[in-house]
C-alpha cells in the first residue's frame, strides 16, 4: 500500500473507532512499521498512548492480533474499552469461565476477533492447541520489561516468548513498555529474537510535575504535608504510597481524623474491596487514597494533582511510574518523596529475602542516589531512562532551593569516633542517640554514656544527624553491615577523616518547613470557571452511565474527553463527534445523555434540534442502529428519521434501505405511482404516511439515477 494511503486509512480508523483527529508523536511511525511487517519496540511513558500502537495495525491488517499481557485486570479493561468502541476483542485467561475462553478462541479462529488478549502462560501452554490455527496478524508483547532480568519486574515465563519468532517467523512482533533502562531495552530485543526492529522512545519528561524529596520528616510532618496538598486542591485527588499495608492504614486513619475523605488500597484486601476503593478514587469520591504499590496500574484519571511517597521506592522505574500518574491533564501537579535512611535498610532486608539480590541492590542504590542527590533531580531521572537533558529543570527541590555546603569534618569525626568507641556495634539510630546524649536505658546499659563523644552533637537535631550520617555513608566514610544488624563500620577513608587527613563536605540539611507545601491562603470558591463547572456535571453523567451499564467510568469516556467536551460544548450529534475521544459507537450510545446535559447547561431545551440533523441520522445509520432506536436517541418520530433517510438517499449518501421500508411498502408505492392519477395518489396517502411515500420515491429515483 502507498504510504499516503496507509496514513489516510489509519486516520479514518482513528476517527471512527477512537474519535481522535491525529496521532501522537511516534504512533503513526510504529503503526506504519508494524503494518509493513517490521518488528518494533515502543517505549512510551504511561498514558502515552501505547495501546493504539498495536490496536490500529490490528485493524489495518487482516487477521487477529495476539496481545500478551501479564495482568488479568488490564486485559479486561482493554477489551472492555475496545468493545465499547465497536472493535471485536476478547481475552483469554484463567480468571474467565473455560466455556467463554473456548468461545473466544473459536471466534478468533473464524476471523471474528481483531484483538485477542492472552496471558503469557496460556499462550505458551496452548501453542499447539489453538494458537497455530489463528490467522495471526501480529504479536504485541505488553509490559515487555518483564522479559528482562535487568528489569524491575522480571517474570521468568516471559523469557519463553522467544518461541514466538521461531514458530511464527513471518509475524511481526511489537514490544511495549513504559519503563526500561538501557540494559533492559537491549534485552527485550535480544530475548524476543527481533530482527532489526524499529525503536521508538518518547520523551519521559513531565515538566508539569514538580519533584521534591524531603529528608527526615516526622510522622506528623508527613501527615501535614498531605493535608496541605488536599487543601490546596480540594476538588481533586492524590495518592499516598506506602511500603506496608500497616503504613497505608495508619496514614489513612490520620487523614480521616483531619476530615479528609480517604480510602486504603493494598494487596491484603479482597478483590471486591479493592475494586470499590479504586472506583471511589476514579469517581472522585475520595480526596486521597493511601495505597501500597499495587495501586494504580491502568488508572486513567487525569486530575491526580499530587503523589506522595511515604517510603523510598525500591527502584527508579517504580518511582517514576508512580509519580507519572499525577497531572495527566498537563496542569501543574506535585510529588513529594519522604526519604529516610531507615527505608534503605528495610529495603535491603527485603532484597536479602528476594531471589535476585544483585540487580535489586543495584537498583536500590540508584534510587538512593537520586534521593540524596544535590543536582537537578529531573536530570537524574531522565538520564536513567537514557534521555539527555542539557539544563536544570527549575521545578525540583534542588533547582528551587539549592543545597548549600559546609565543612562537616568535625561532625564526621564525632560520628566516626563514636562508632569506633562502641566497637562498631551500633546502627544509625543508636549512633544518633549517643551523639545527642540520649538518656535511653539501652544506652546506659551498654555503657555508651561513658564514651568520649557521648552528647558531643547535642546541638544538632535527630533529623539532621540522620541526614548527615546518610550523607557520610554515601560519601564512603562509613559502611552499613547489612549482614550484621545494620551496624555501622568506619571505612579506611573514614579513618583518614577522623585523623584529619581529609576534609568532609556536607550539604546543609534543609529543615522540613522550608519549601513545604503551602495551602492557598483563602479557600478557593469552588468551581468558579464554567468549563470546570460543566466538566463536573459531565462527570456526574458519566457516573450515572457507569452505574447503569456497570462499566468503569473511564470505559465510557476518559477525563480528557470530558474536558474537551466541556470546552467545545457540543449541542448536536455532529458537534459531539468532533470531541476528541468520541468514537462513532460511543456517540450513538452515550451522545444523547451528554448532549442533553450540555444543552441544559447552556439553557437550551434538553432535546436536540430537529431539521438540519439529517447528518446525525447518517452517523446512526452507519453505526447500524435500528430505526426505532434512532428515533429514540434523537427524540424524534420514526417518520422524521425516514425523511432524513430520504434526503440522504437523494444525496447518494446511503445505498442500503432495508431497515426503513419493507419490500411490500416500496412496491405498493411504486406501482401506485406507475398507475398515476389523482385517485391512486389519494389511496396511497390513506394507506401510508407521507414519509414512507417520499422515501419510496427517493429510493426509486436512486435506482434510476444509479442504474441498479
Ligand atoms: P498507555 O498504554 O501508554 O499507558 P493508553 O494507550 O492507555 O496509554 O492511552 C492513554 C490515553 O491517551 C487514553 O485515554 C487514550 O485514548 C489516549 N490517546 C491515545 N492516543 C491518542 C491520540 N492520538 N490522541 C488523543 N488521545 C490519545
Ligand atoms: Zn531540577
Amino acid at each position: 500500500m502507498e504510504t499516503s494511503d496507509l496514513r489516510r486509512q489509519a486516520l479514518t480508523l482513528l476517527k471512527k473507532f477512537y474519535g481522535y483527529d491525529s496521532f501522537r508523536p511516534g504512533q503513526y511511525e510504529v503503526i506504519e512499521a508494524l503494518a509493513g511487517g517490521r518488528d518494533t519496540v515502543v517505549l512510551m511513558p504511561t498514558g502515552g498512548g501505547k495501546s493504539l500502537c498495536y490496536q490500529l495495525p490490528a485493524l489495518l491488517m487482516p487477521g487477529c492480533a495476539v496481545v500478551v499481557s501479564p495482568l488479568i485486570a488490564l486485559m479486561e479493561d482493554q477489551t472492555a474499552a475496545l468493545v465499547a468502541n465497536g472493535i471485536p476483542a476478547a481475552a483469554i485467561h484463567s480468571g474467565r469461565d473455560e466455556a467463554d475462553n473456548r468461545n473466544a478462541v473459536d471466534a478468533a479462529i473464524q476471523g471474528k476477533i481483531k484483538l485477542l488478549y492472552v496471558s503469557p502462560e496460556r499462550l505458551l501452554s496452548d501453542l499447539d492447541l489453538w494458537v497455530g490455527r489463528l490467522p495471526i496478524s501480529l504479536f504485541a508483547v505488553d509490559e515487555a520489561h518483564c522479559i528482562s532480568q535487568w528489569g524491575h519486574d522480571f517474570r521468568p515465563v516471559y523469557t519463553q516468548l522467544a518461541v514466538l519468532k521461531q514458530r511464527f517467523p513471518q509475524v511481526p512482533v511489537m514490544a511495549l513498555t513504559a519503563t526500561a533502562d538501557r540494559l533492559t531495552r537491549d534485552d527485550i530485543t535480544a530475548q524476543l529474537g527481533m530482527r532489526d526492529p524499529l525503536r521508538w522512545t518518547s520523551s519521559f519528561n513531565r515538566p508539569n510535575l514538580s519533584i521534591r524529596v524531603v529528608q527526615g520528616a516526622t510522622k506528623k510532618q508527613r501527615v501535614d504535608t498531605v493535608r496541605a496538598l488536599v487543601r490546596k486542591y480540594p476538588n481533586d485527588s492524590g495518592i499516598v504510597y506506602t511500603l506496608s499495608r500497616k503504613g497505608a492504614e495508619e496514614m489513612s486513619d490520620a487523614l480521616s481524623l483531619l476530615g479528609i475523605r480517604t480510602t486504603v488500597y493494598h494487596a491484603g484486601m479482597d478483590s471486591a474491596a479493592r475494586a470499590r476503593a479504586q472506583r471511589s478514587f476514579t469517581n472522585g469520591d475520595v480526596q486521597a487514597v493511601c495505597a501500597t504499590v499495587a495501586f494504580g496500574m491502568g488508572i486513567d484519571k487525569s486530575n491526580i494533582r499530587w503523589v506522595v511517597h511515604n517510603n523510598l521506592p525500591g527502584n527508579i522505574e517504580s518511582y517514576y511510574q508512580e509519580i507519572d500518574r499525577a497531572g495527566r491533564d498537563g496542569l501543574p501537579a506535585e510529588t513529594v518523596l519522604f526519604y529516610s535512611y531507615q527505608d534503605v535498610i528495610m529495603r535491603r532486608n527485603f532484597i536479602e529475602e528476594s531471589g535476585r539480590p544483585l540487580v535489586a541492590t543495584e537498583k536500590l542504590e540508584q534510587m538512593q542516589r537520586f534521593a540524596e542527590s544535590d543536582i537537578c533531580r529531573r536530570r537524574i531521572l531522565l538520564s536513567y531512562f537514557g534521555e539527555v537533558m542539557d539544563h536544570d529543570c527549575g521545578n525540583c527541590d534542588v533547582c528551587l532551593d539549592p543545597p548549600s555546603r559546609f565543612d562537616g569534618t568535625v561532625l564526621a569525626q564525632k560520628a566516626g569516633s563514636a562508632i569506633i568507641r562502641t566497637g562498631q556495634q551500633v546502627g544509625i539510630m543508636t549512633l544518633t542517640d549517643i551523639l545527642r546524649g540520649s538518656a535511653r536505658a539501652e544506652i546506659r546499659q551498654k555503657g555508651f554514656d561513658h564514651i568520649k563523644t557521648y552528647g558531643a552533637g547535642r546541638d544538632i537535631s535527630t533529623a539532621e544527624w540522620n541526614a548527615y550520617i546518610a550523607q557520610m555513608i554515601q560519601l564512603g566514610l562509613f559502611e552499613v553491615a547489612y549482614e550484621e544488624s545494620n551496624h555501622l563500620r568506619v571505612t579506611p577513608y573514614g579513618m583518614r577523616a577522623i585523623r584529619g587527613e581529609v576534609k568532609v563536605e556536607l550539604s546543609t540539611f534543609s529543615p522540613y518547613a522550608k519549601g513545604a507545601v503551602k495551602a492557598k491562603k483563602k479557600p478557593q470558591p469552588v468551581n468558579i470557571n464554567p468549563v470546570e463547572q460543566l466538566f463536573e456535571q459531565l462527570k456526574t453523567v458519566r457516573k450515572q452511565l457507569a452505574a447503569a451499564t456497570s462499566a468503569p467510568a473511564y470505559v465510557i469516556f476518559s477525563d480528557a474527553t470530558l474536558l474537551d467536551m466541556a470546552r467545545r460544548r457540543p449541542s448536536t450529534m455532529d458537534e459531539f463527534l468532533q470531541v476528541q475521544g468520541v468514537s462513532e459507537r460511543k456517540a450513538v450510545r452515550f451522545g444523547k445523555k451528554f448532549i442533553g446535559a450540555i444543552r441544559k447547561f447552556e439553557g437550551l431545551s434538553a432535546t436536540m434540534p430537529q431539521g438540519t440533523t439529517y447528518k446525525e441520522t447518517l452517523i446512526l445509520h452507519n453505526a447500524g442502529v435500528p430505526l426505532g432506536e434512532m428515533a429514540q436517541i434523537k427524540g424524534v418520530t420514526v417518520d422524521t428519521i425516514r425523511s432524513h433517510i430520504a434526503r440522504l438517499i437523494d444525496e447518494d449518501m446511503i445505498s442500503t434501505f432495508g431497515n426503513y421500508i419493507t419490500r411490500a411498502e416500496y412496491e405498493a408505492v411504486t406501482s401506485a405511482i406507475a398507475v398515476g392519477g389523482a385517485e391512486a395518489e389519494k389511496e396511497l396517502r390513506e394507506r401510508y404516511p407521507q414519509a414512507t411515500i417520499n422515501l419510496a420515491k427517493s429510493i426509486q429515483a436512486y435506482y434510476q439515477r444509479n442504474k441498479v
